[in-house]
């Protein structure tokens, strides 16, 4: 379980909030607006109204207790620039902060931030990438050159086993799991034998998994 400071509650933090509540995180979430505190009560386990801006409010949450900081500030780059730094500076152990432009990115990381996320890019990438097979179910970029993605059964691969298809000396990919009738076993055997309703989770550069899945 993580100790995590959450600013900024627009639908951008209200998710963070309900899924690291799913997970069973600490979260402590910030807004500078009323409203959005309330509604955020239910998914969070304390929270502040304040200006995550103003020195004296965020140093006195204890900055250095928590795990992660995150900052979901969107719109107003400059609020979010300031909090990412004075963050820092209060000596924050690790700082996520939002981006909504390419440029943001790069002054974000300069002014402490350890990692910038930048969901409209991000999710776009996701999304042409998914779109651009009927099999590719789900997809992570791990880098520029690996991903770990779900994929459907090929029609010739229904019944093969794969030590069949032996894809990791082809290709240079590894199975990591399958996933029959929505539960994922991740517990892989080389005689294990794939059947057309089953989807496969694989590592593997991105340019062998479409040679191999002809994508
Ligand atoms: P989203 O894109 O996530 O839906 P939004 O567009 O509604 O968000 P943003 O301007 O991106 O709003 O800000 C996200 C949240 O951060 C808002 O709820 C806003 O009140 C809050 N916020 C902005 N500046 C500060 C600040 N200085 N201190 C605390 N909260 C802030």
């Amino acid at each position: 379980m993580k100790n995590i400071l959450l600013i900024g509650l627009g639908r951008f933090g209200r998710h963070i909030a309900m899924r690291l509540n799913d997970l069973h995180h600490q979260v402590m979430a910030v807004d500078i607006d009323e409203e959005r505190v309330n509604s955020a009560l239910a998914y969070v386990t304390s929270a502040q109204i304040g200006d995550s801006t103003n020195e004296e409010f965020i140093s006195s949450l204890g900055i250095a207790n928590f795990d992660v900081c995150i900052v979901a500030i969107g719109e107003s780059f400059q609020n979010s620039l300031e909090t990412t730094s004075l963050l820092k500076e209060l000596g924050a152990k690790k700082v996520i902060a939002r981006a909504s432009r390419g440029i943001q990115e790069k002054f974000l990381m300069r002014n402490g931030a350890d990692e910038v996320v930048y969901p409209e890019k991000q999710l776009a990438s996701w999304t042409a990438t998914r779109c651009s097979s009927e099999h590719i179910l789900d997809y992570i970029e791990l880098d520029k050159d690996y991903s770990i993605f779900e994929l459907s059964i090929p029609a010739d691969w229904n019944h093969k086993t794969i030590l069949q298809l032996d894809i990791r000396r082809k290709y240079g990919i590894n199975v990591l799991g399958v996933r029959d009738h929505g539960r994922l076993n991740m517990n892989v055997i080389p005689d294990m034998e794939l059947t057309g309703d089953q989807s496969i989770l694989v590592l593997g550069m991105q340019k062998a998994v479409q040679k191999c899945f002809h994508i």
